[in-house]
């Protein structure tokens, strides 16, 4: 027991690290990105960004942990459903399981985001989220630890219930991080003739969680618009 301990711990500390790389790599890619295709957009906001950062990092370590004690039980003791050799199961699935690993993730998110904009929530967790006015490419990862930890939770327990192509999580995860970051950073990155198109009036990108960030009480989805449309939550998408 205290022998496997110790490299779990290692594992959750690696994986905090990998996770902070991460935010540091994709946020700050895209906050370039910005300087070029909104020069000023960020001007005279350096305190908030500083803000989202340090929240950001506290929120890497409330990600990492789960996630390297899963992935180090992964490597050492069998756990999970994640697998690594493609003909384990009919190639169908790949296509499959990330639809659905996004699709149980968004319905997750939606959920807990309306509960998290109850007052008591709110006052409590989401309110650090919500500082970011308007938020940046450093918002992605800016909650409050009671948010964060509703967040880290969901891919670890996914990998234990729904299998998965161990390349194909790699796709959720560079989904979710890419998503996380452009959702926030006040443009609109996708080209128009997506964005209002019939499949696009389906998918959440910068226009829409901009829309939310403006009027807190619509548009709580992650991925997708359907848990909104349904919900009578949505209220379209603003002009970035
Ligand atoms: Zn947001
Ligand atoms: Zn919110």
């Amino acid at each position: 027991m205290s022998a496997a301990l110790f490299p779990a711990a290692l594992a959750a500390l690696a994986m905090t690290a990998i996770v902070a790389l991460r935010y540091l790599a994709a946020s700050g890619a895209f906050a370039f990105a910005t300087r070029r295709v909104r020069p000023g957009l960020y001007n005279g906001m350096a305190p908030q960004i500083r803000r989202e950062i340090g929240w950001s990092l506290a929120s890497a370590a409330i990600y990492g942990i789960p996630a390297g004690i899963v992935a180090w039980g992964w490597q050492n003791r069998g756990w999970t459903l994640i697998y690594s050799d493609p003909a384990a199961r009919p190639l169908w699935w790949m296509p499959l399981s990330l639809a659905a690993y996004l699709l149980a993730h968004d319905t997750w998110f939606y959920w807990t985001h309306r509960w998290m904009h109850r007052p008591r929530a709110f006052r409590l967790a989401h309110a650090v989220h919500h500082a970011s006015r308007p938020p940046t490419a450093w918002a992605a990862m800016s909650f409050h630890p009671i948010e964060a930890l509703t967040g880290a939770v969901v891919i670890p327990a996914l990998v234990f219930l729904i299998p998965i192509h161990v390349a194909v999580l790699g796709l959720v995860l560079a989904i979710m991080t890419v998503m996380g970051v452009t959702n926030h950073m006040g443009w609109e990155l996708f080209p128009r003739r997506l964005v209002h198109s019939r499949v696009g009036e389906w998918l959440i990108t910068a226009s829409h969680h901009q829309r939310h960030h403006e009027r807190y009480s619509c548009n709580y989805g992650l991925y997708f618009r359907h848990w909104d449309r349904l919900c009578g939550t949505d209220r379209g998408i603003g002009t970035l």
